[in-house]
């Protein structure tokens, strides 16, 4: 599968096996090698998602008349308050030559061309009609619903400059200003090749030993997606001729792709192939995962990629290295878009490579939140057909804990953004209250401060529904006040702490950690699960107790990390949102001070509010 890389520069680790590009370096070098397409001219309807090679000038002033903005009447000023009578009446597309008498009216329809002599357009609505003549109103505003000749943009004035990329609202100007062909760099040719003597088409049942061929259409679909035209595909085997004939009739295409065949294995035959062919190696081997045997090589101004045949290591390649080629190839910024988002799961980054993984980013309360797909390997587009993004990890940048943030790059259109309805806060301000209280303690020298109050009930009103149809609501309260034992007698048992994920704030009710008759000596203990990620918030075991943050960086107590808990000891963790967990600590968990304590599950309870609580904590 993935072997030590054959290229020979840039200079490889002295380990064979870890190759000393990283990623970044491998754009670069692929950058590097572009040249800009020679601007050719294109109609302009098939110009769009193309970039302009020359600045489009307005031939005329816009409007190029006075146009009358509503259906109404082409006034006067000195005639407002009086009755006057419709003298004729100019229709869209209709010359108007005659000049608007003065003392009379004439009716004007939306885009037509005032007679001259109006000083403002009066809406049909705004009038009394009295048949054959009208009513003006009082006040009539100088210009009012009249687009001025020249008012959006007058003759010889630049409308788009050369490097704008075409879309579909500037077709439409180019359109507007009477352009029906413009110069741009074109879509540039891409020819796929696909090597393995495994291989069948989709079409076919694999044979013994066989399976269907799937990253030509894929990475053709790709190429398509980024812009590329005139996409060919075809198929090489594992045959050093036929790879030779096959790169041949991809000559004169801008941008080669071959697929398997790149590592170092007997029958991986690309590097030679190319080489035979007349390429020069720019590099062979970069420092990520998946896709460590990639080969990029270039022939005059060809540019000639072998990505490796595991469908997700040629996705991956084609999607970070391809297609930036053809963005750039056509003069548009190659830079993926992306966005941050906050981890669900906690990635583990194994080894010294770069990991683009695959995810899921859905939009949640907070923001994106990120899932990423671990599936099986570099072959398994199972798990991977999930995906919208990829996630980038990098080794030395772990633990990577849920609520983390990372940077995801969108593998398509991003999907619609995080919703806030109604101008929903921003769960930083929400948050900052807590945020600003590194330990449960701070909540045990006073009340809740009102501020907090405050912001927990105004996220409530934005509260997600509890996915049962139900609003969650909240309660604030003490343990040990009449409201906190009828909540806890209302509790549910539930173990699944992934359902109860309420979105927002903590509230955590004072002395929530201590002992109802043992004083809190012992009061080291851990949420088993610490690290634990609820929507956005984090559950981490600190010394001082459990902590319920804002995902900021606490490093009391790593993920996982378990100390001793007091037998019988009892936590609740309470929050805001609808949700009440309680950790019983039992006996049998105990363990020395300072121990770890084994992993496990604790039982969860928590709690759907169905009624509504009042501020004071009564039901009303
Ligand atoms: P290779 O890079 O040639 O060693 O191939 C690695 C793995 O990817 C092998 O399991 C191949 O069968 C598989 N593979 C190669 N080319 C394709 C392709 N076009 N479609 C799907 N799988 C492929
Ligand atoms: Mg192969």
């Amino acid at each position: 599968m993935e072997t030590q890389p054959a290229g020979t520069e840039p200079k490889m680790d002295p380990d064979p096996h870890v190759p000393m590009l990283d990623p970044d370096a491998a754009l670069r070098l692929v950058l590097e090698a572009v040249t800009q397409l020679e601007p050719v001219e294109l109609r302009t309807e098939v110009a769009v998602g193309t970039v302009l090679a020359e600045t489009i000038v307005a031939d005329s002033d816009y409007p190029p008349f006075d146009r009358s903005m509503m259906d109404g009447f082409a006034v006067r000023l000195a005639d407002a308050g009086r009755e006057v009578a419709v003298v004729g009446e100019v229709v869209a597309g209709g010359a108007s030559t005659d000049p608007l008498p003065s003392g009379a009216v004439v009716a004007i329809m939306t885009g037509a061309q005032c007679p001259q002599g109006t000083e403002a357009v009066v809406p049909v609505e705004d009038v009394a009609d009295l048949g054959g003549s009208v009513r003006l109103p009082l006040h009539i505003t100088p210009q009012q619903n009249v687009a001025a000749r020249g008012s959006e943009c007058t003759a010889g004035t630049a409308v788009l400059h050369a490097g704008r990329l075409v879309t579909p609202l500037r077709l439409g100007l180019l359109r507007a200003v009477g352009r029906t062909a413009v110069r741009v760099r074109p879509p540039p040719t891409l020819a796929v090749i696909s090597t393995g003597d495994e291989l069948v088409f989709a079409g076919a049942v694999p044979g013994p030993g066989q399976i269907r061929a799937s990253n030509g259409a894929m990475l053709a679909a790709m190429a398509t997606a980024a812009g590329a035209a005139q996409v060919r595909q075809s198929y090489a085997g594992d045959d050093p001729e036929a790879l030779g004939v096959a790169l041949e009739q991809a000559a004169g295409h801008d941008v080669i792709v071959l697929t398997g065949g790149v590592s170092a294995g007997r029958y991986d035959l690309v590097p030679a192939a190319i080489a035979a062919w007349g390429g020069t190696t720019v590099f062979h081997g970069v420092r990520q995962k998946p896709g460590k045997p990639m080969l990029f090589a270039t022939r005059d101004r060809t540019l000639v990629f072998g990505l490796p045949g595991n469908p997700l290591a040629a996705h991956l390649g084609f999607h970070r290295y391809v297609r930036a080629a053809l963005l750039a190839l056509m003069g548009i910024d190659p830079r993926p878009t992306g966005a941050r988002g906050r981890l669900r799961q906690p990635v583990t980054v194994a080894g010294s490579r770069t990991v683009f993984q695959l995810c899921q980013v859905d939009a949640d309360d907070d923001g994106w939140a990120v899932t990423p797909l671990a599936g099986r390997g570099s072959a398994d587009v199972f798990t991977a057909a999930a995906a919208n993004a990829i996630v980038r990890l990098e080794p030395d940048g772990g633990p990577y804990l849920p609520g983390d943030e990372v940077s995801v790059e969108w593998l398509g259109e991003a999907p619609p953004g995080p919703v806030r309805p109604g101008g929903r806060p921003e769960h930083t301000d929400l948050l900052a209250p807590i945020a600003a209280r590194r330990s449960l303690r701070d909540f045990e020298s006073g009340p809740v401060p009102p501020v907090l109050l405050r912001r927990m009930f105004e996220a409530a009103r934005w509260a997600p529904s509890s996915g049962n149809g139900q609003p969650w609501r909240f309660v604030i309260t003490d343990n040990g006040s009449p409201a906190f034992d009828r909540l806890v007698a209302t509790l549910r048992p539930r173990n699944d702490w992934a359902r109860a994920a309420p979105h927002l704030v903590l509230v955590a009710a004072k002395r929530m950690y201590e002992h109802p008759t043992k004083p809190p000596k012992h009061n080291r203990f851990a949420l088993l699960e610490t690290g634990l990620s609820l929507g956005n918030l984090m559950v981490q075991g600190t010394a001082d107790g459990v902590l319920v943050h804002a995902l900021d960086g606490f490093d009391e107590v790593a993920a996982g990390e378990a100390v001793g808990v007091p037998e019988g000891f009892e936590v609740t963790v309470m929050l805001a949102v609808g949700m009440l967990s309680t950790v019983p600590m039992q006996s049998g968990v105990q363990a020395g001070a300072g121990e770890p304590t084994p992993r496990q599950r604790l039982p969860l309870v928590d709690l759907v509010f169905r009624e509504r609580w009042g501020e004071d904590g009564s039901n009303r």
